[in-house]
């Protein structure tokens, strides 16, 4: 099965991801966590991309379209899209890949969210440098506020969660990725959920839709 989580950033999309790969044995393809990973091992790629991350744009087409064939090649099963597509240019890439692997789109969910409730999210967020568990200061404080329930590990600010970015961020969305909303409504199974209700409400109706006919 392959599945888009659609939405500006902060609507929950790495969230809803990384339950449902736990819960489902999806592969989560975040293109920002790729991305992320890249510039913190100093890679090439990490290198070019840093500036451009940190300053709220879009990485170029061609750049993610190729950390997206690699990563398809190597996991091929359940595959959960995480901030790709963001451009029309990326869709039609990601179509004509699944092609080649006799793939479809098989749903499209749009997480609907008004910009108010983005903003405070993302500023409060928090994610473990070591698991990548997502916490917020305010909504799912970790216990001790320093480190992760889970693994322990140091949690860290984004570097683009800070209120400058995040507006960046959300004009880039408004500007580039807003249109291919309309060309993956077109084309596919397109649903859309409540963002603003609560993550794990959120997650079980994914569930309930992706696996209705099965025990
Ligand atoms: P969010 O959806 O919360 O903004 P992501 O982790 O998906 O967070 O993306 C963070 C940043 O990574 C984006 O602001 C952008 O610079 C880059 N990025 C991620 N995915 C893409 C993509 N598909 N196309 C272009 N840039 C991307």
């Amino acid at each position: 099965m392959v599945v888009i989580l659609f939405g500006p950033p902060g609507s929950g999309k790495g969230t809803q991801a990384k339950v449902l790969a736990e819960k489902y044995g999806f592969y989560h393809l975040s293109t920002g966590d790729l991305l992320r990973t890249a510039i913190k091992n100093e890679t090439q790629l990490g290198l070019q991309v840093k500036e451009i991350l940190a300053s709220g744009k879009l990485v170029p087409d061609s750049v993610v379209n190729d950390l997206v064939k690699e990563a398809v090649k190597e996991n091929s099963a359940s595959i959960l899209f995480d901030g790709y597509p963001r451009t029309e240019e990326q869709a039609k890439t990601l179509t004509l890949v699944l092609g080649t692997l006799s793939k479809n789109i098989d749903y499209v969910i749009s997480m609907e969210i008004r910009f108010e409730v983005l903003v405070e999210r993302l500023i409060g967020r928090r994610t473990c440098s070591s698991c990548g568990q997502i916490f917020h200061v305010k909504f799912s404080p970790s216990k001790t506020g320093e480190v992760c329930d889970r693994c322990g590990g140091r949690l860290l600010q984004r570097a683009d969660d800070t209120e400058a970015v995040v507006e960046k961020r959300f004009q880039e969305y408004q500007s580039s990725t807003l249109g291919v909303k309309q060309f993956l409504k077109s084309r596919f199974k397109f649903v859309e959920i409540n963002a603003e209700e609560d993550p794990k409400l959120i997650s079980e109706r994914l569930g309930s839709l992706f696996f209705k006919n099965e025990k």
